[in-house]
């Protein structure tokens, strides 16, 4: 007979190793852009599960934004109530099979788990893909229209937040119309998010199951352009910006106008997708030097993609030491795996171009670390007379982003903007402007997904309020 949960709580972290969840071998995943992982057995996730210690003040929760009730669901799939689980888990997530594939988990929910004082922390992400992929496979998930309350919702993105604040809207009885500028919905998810890290099915399963719920999409609709928000504001009772932050920071030195250098986000998006909207010259990487300029995860991802589409060497190019990139570990250490190349405290001050005006190399000086600035990272000052070259045929930008600025024109300007450009919000997610919302990147700047859906569920339960259903308990 099994022992029970609370004798596996007890002494199972000693007893099991944490183990992570099956990898494709570097060598194989390289050559496709499938998810690297795939999911436990039901035997490893029991026993994982296990090894949470039912600790009665939870770290990990406080680590995850969106306090998921990690140790309950634990509890439950010790004792393989896998679809228990799963509805605990949805009851504070609206995407929580996207969130464990994405999540940076050392820094959230595993960073936080009392166990790292002892030993490795409990596989929380895997845990939560597990129980939700299960769920999907076996009919846990249910799809039930809400009865309709009469009012109307437009969302603007469908994005992380966008699907989010659609989904709790749904629930809630609202009309919902999600307004997505590209032919494909699901924004950065499928635009930025490689494959590899997050197969496009996973997206698309989740936005059939809104259009299910009776969330309406529309596309090809670039709201600031072709629909004011005027007009927005008269059809419908509240709106949700989800609009996100994609305008690339610019590159700033010399030989910035140089052919062959590219921003992130259209190379990642043009190797990722096959969208009529994707548009811009092909960036083509087989066979060449590719250098990345930035530290973080979409410098990562532009690594991996630029291995996997063809190019001689992919090398990044970053200011601070690794222990002060942003980037999260776990794919720092894949994309080394594949083959990826690191030059840290390197920071590209020009670039230097051959007779046809295509770059050939970018000349760098070594950094050293200074003390701590406001963010409490430690400055990077140039070490005088330290300059030397790495060549490179293809130069990718991965500095992060800005708010994509609407016309100036249009009446979305008319919204308050803190000094980045980000909108400016109360409490309850409201714009200065009265029945319209946002949150996620647009307020944040460059954030998580799992931020986006913390803001997204906040702003769904703030224009329910603002719409008079503060008495109706929000579905959960
Ligand atoms: Fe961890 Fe992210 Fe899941 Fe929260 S949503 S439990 S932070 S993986």
């Amino acid at each position: 007979m099994p022992p029970s949960t609370q004798q596996q709580s007890k002494y199972a972290w000693s007893q099991i190793g944490r183990a992570a969840p099956p990898k494709r071998p570097a060598g194989e995943r390289v050559g496709d852009f499938r998810e690297i992982y795939s999911e436990f057995d039901e035997a490893t996730v029991r026993a994982q599960a296990a090894r949470c210690i039912q600790c009665p003040n939870p770290l990990c929760m406080t680590g995850c934004p969106l306090a998921n009730r990690i140790p309950e669901w634990m509890s439950l799939t010790a004792q393989g109530l896998f679809l228990e689980a799963a509805a605990l888990s949805r009851s504070t997530s609206n995407l929580p099979e996207i969130c464990s594939r994405v999540c940076p988990q050392e820094k959230l929910c595993e960073g936080a788990c009392i166990l790292n004082a002892r030993t490795d922390p409990v596989a929380i992400g895997a845990v939560e893909r597990f129980i939700n992929e299960y769920a999907f496979h076996h009919g846990g998930v249910e799809v039930v229209q809400a009865p309709a309350n009469g009012r109307k919702v437009a969302v603007i993105g469908s994005g992380p937040g966008g699907l989010t604040c659609a989904d709790e809207l749904a629930k809630l009885g609202y009309s919902v119309t999600v307004f997505e500028s590209q032919l494909i919905p699901g924004g950065l998810l499928v635009n930025g998010i490689p494959a590899f890290k997050l197969e496009k099915h996973i997206v698309e399963r989740r936005i059939d199951l809104l259009a299910q719920r009776g969330v309406e999409f529309r596309l090809g609709v670039r709201v600031g352009w072709d629909v004011s928000l005027a007009g927005l504001r008269d059809k419908f009772d509240a709106v949700f910006l989800g609009v996100g932050a994609q305008k690339p920071k610019p590159l700033d030195i010399p030989g910035a106008e140089l052919h062959g250098i590219a921003d992130a986000l259209p190379f990642l998006t043009q190797k990722n997708v096959d969208s009529p909207l994707v548009g811009g010259d092909p960036i083509d990487v087989v066979g060449k030097r590719v250098a990345v300029l930035g530290g973080g995860d979409t410098a990562m991802d532009c690594l991996r993609t630029a291995l996997r589409s063809g190019a001689k060497e992919a090398v990044c190019l970053y200011r601070r030491d690794l222990a002060n990139m942003p980037g999260s570990r776990k794919e720092y250490a894949n994309a080394l795996e594949e083959g990826a190349q690191f030059k840290f405290l390197t920071n590209p001050v020009a670039l230097i171009g051959d007779a046809t005006g295509a770059v050939a190399a970018v000349r760098c000086v070594r950094m050293e670390l200074g003390a701590p600035d406001a963010s409490g990272r430690r400055s990077p000052k140039a070490v005088p007379g330290s300059e030397f070259e790495v060549p490179a045929d293809v130069l990718l930008i991965a500095y992060g982003f800005d708010p994509m600025p609407f016309p100036k024109e249009s009446d979305f300007a008319q919204i308050a903007t803190d000094k980045w450009g980000g909108f400016k919000i109360d409490g309850n997610q409201m714009t200065s402007l009265p029945g319209v919302f946002s949150g996620g990147d647009s307020v944040r700047g460059p954030s998580l997904v799992v931020h986006a859906v913390r803001d997204a569920r906040q702003a769904a339960l703030g224009i329910h309020h603002y719409l008079g259903g503060w008495k109706t308990r929000p579905a959960k």
